[in-house]
């Protein structure tokens, strides 16, 4: 046995000993960045002694509102605490009532599906598309029932979902759309900004998003003036709070105490400065990585169509078996052995998401309200079914995602030995196929089981005291 091996050797991979594509000492910038100008923006709002959206004369987060609707191309924004309440509020503020069902992708963050039940309504989950991973219209459409009141519509990692096929259907059946943008700012789908489609639209500033704030915070995009007071309402305890004058207290609806800090909308107040230049180099940057693992069979990279802009957030790779050589069956297997050869040669190849959401144990089990919304009377039952969702099943075993180290627009270099380590893997993939072939499999979403015991049985003991 030799010690850590020096430079890079082409000819064997680093998982059976070689060397590393991706140099050790090549550095991963912090994301977000942190800059001189964003230290000055956050002194600026400590300065001013006015910290919330509740005290009077506060400027940075009417400032980030106004800047954030100039932005997205929409005549209001409002900021709140964080992207999961953004959704909630949007729901509320289109008047849901409990029972109400609302349409959500089968793969997204818990967040689009936890939303809704915070009203009280029924998340209605949907199959994505294999190319896209979003939500078709088509699948969407055959969701519709005469409860439904709105679908969340998700642009996955950054891709705009077929925005005018939705909206139209979404018209013809009489349900409001919200756009849940929280992976996609600044992505255009026909020329119009993402967050400007839907009826409600929302955003995340979550530190792991393309445009983030020092912590946690959300947007809320609309047109309808009506629809924004009802958003800034819900937002602070179902009070109008006047810019300027006394405050009343009088809380005219139930809302929450979502409002955002002002600490964090002049952070992201500079942040939106630089958005633009930053998405161009951030984009120069992914293509000559995507534009390289194109090359290679055995990788289906993410696809762009002509009328549309992807603001990659996430980059997420399925590999063919096909291509390896391999029969369809070892496309799970595969992907692990080829995550593990990935992340060996230095790429932070890893999954997004364990299980479809609906897999989740609040929507299996119902742990929520004590069985609320589903007990409501009217609410169909539904049962959940894996085989509802083949597509989020299969992606979830097939596919691998590589997450924040691309966001930093000077991450070029490092996407470039990202695309070596590709080249590396495909170009020795004999020595990968025994061990795809020979080791037994365990998907994904059976280890988040097994990690699920383990946490609950750590946190409240075992099983019998845990329910
Ligand atoms: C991050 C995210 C959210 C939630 O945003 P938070 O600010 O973390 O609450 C909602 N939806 C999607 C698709 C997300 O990726």
């Amino acid at each position: 046995m030799t010690g850590p091996k020096q430079g890079r050797t082409a000819d064997k991979l680093a998982m059976l000993g070689g060397g590393r594509a991706v140099p050790k000492d090549l550095r991963i910038a912090a994301w977000p960045q942190v800059t001189d100008q964003d230290r000055a923006a956050v002194q600026r709002a400590l300065d001013s002694g006015r910290f919330t959206a509740a005290a009077a004369g506060e400027r940075e987060i009417p400032g980030l509102e106004e800047e954030w609707a100039r932005f997205t191309g929409t005549r209001h924004a409002v900021a709140v605490a964080n992207g999961t309440a953004a959704i909630s509020i949007a729901l509320g503020a289109l008047g849901l009532e409990p029972g109400d069902e609302v349409i959500v992708p089968a793969l997204s963050f818990i967040a689009t599906a936890a939303a809704p039940l915070h009203l009280l309504a029924v998340p209605v989950f949907v199959d994505v598309d294999p190319v896209t991973y979003n939500m078709s219209p088509a699948a969407i459409e055959a969701a519709v029932t005469e409860r439904t009141r709105a679908v969340v519509v998700v642009h996955l990692h950054g891709l705009p979902a077929e925005m005018d096929e939705i909206t139209a259907l979404a018209r013809r059946h009489g349900i409001a759309v919200v756009e849940d943008a929280a992976q996609a700012h600044g992505a255009e789908y026909r020329g119009r900004k993402v967050g400007s489609i839907g009826a409600i639209n929302t955003f995340s500033l979550n530190v792991s998003k393309n445009l983030a704030t020092c912590g946690e915070g959300g947007l809320v995009t609309t047109d309808d003036d009506g629809l924004a007071t009802r958003a800034v309402m819900l937002r602070q305890f179902g009070e109008l709070i006047p810019e300027r004058g006394e405050r009343s207290y009088v809380s005219h609806v139930l809302g929450w105490n979502n409002k955002p800090s002002a600490l964090q909308a002049a952070f992201t107040r500079n942040r939106l400065e630089c958005f633009p230049d930053e998405a161009k180099r951030r984009d120069e940057n992914v293509r000559r990585l995507l534009d390289r693992v194109a090359e290679l069979p055995g990788f289906l990279r993410p696809r762009v169509p002509a009328d549309r802009t992807h603001a990659w957030h996430i980059l997420r790779f399925r590999v063919d078996p096909a291509a390896f050589g391999l029969a369809d069956s070892y496309a799970g297997p595969l992907r692990a052995v080829v995550q593990r050869a990935l992340r060996a040669e230095g790429v932070p190849a890893a999954p997004y998401q364990l299980m479809p959401l609906p897999a989740q144990r609040i929507f299996r089990e119902r742990r929520g309200f004590g069985g609320l919304p589903w007990s409501l009377p009217g609410v169909p039952e539904r049962p959940f079914r894996e085989e509802d969702f083949p597509v989020a099943y299969r992606l979830i075993d097939d596919s691998f995602a590589l997450q924040k180290a691309h966001l930093h627009p000077d991450a070029g270099p490092l996407l470039d030995r990202y695309a070596d380590a590709f080249e590396k893997v495909w170009a020795l993939r004999e020595n990968l196929l025994g061990i795809a072939t020979s080791l037994p499999h365990t998907p994904p979403w059976e280890q988040a089981e097994k990690i699920a015991a383990s946490e609950w049985d750590g946190a409240f003991g075992p099983r019998e005291g845990a329910s």
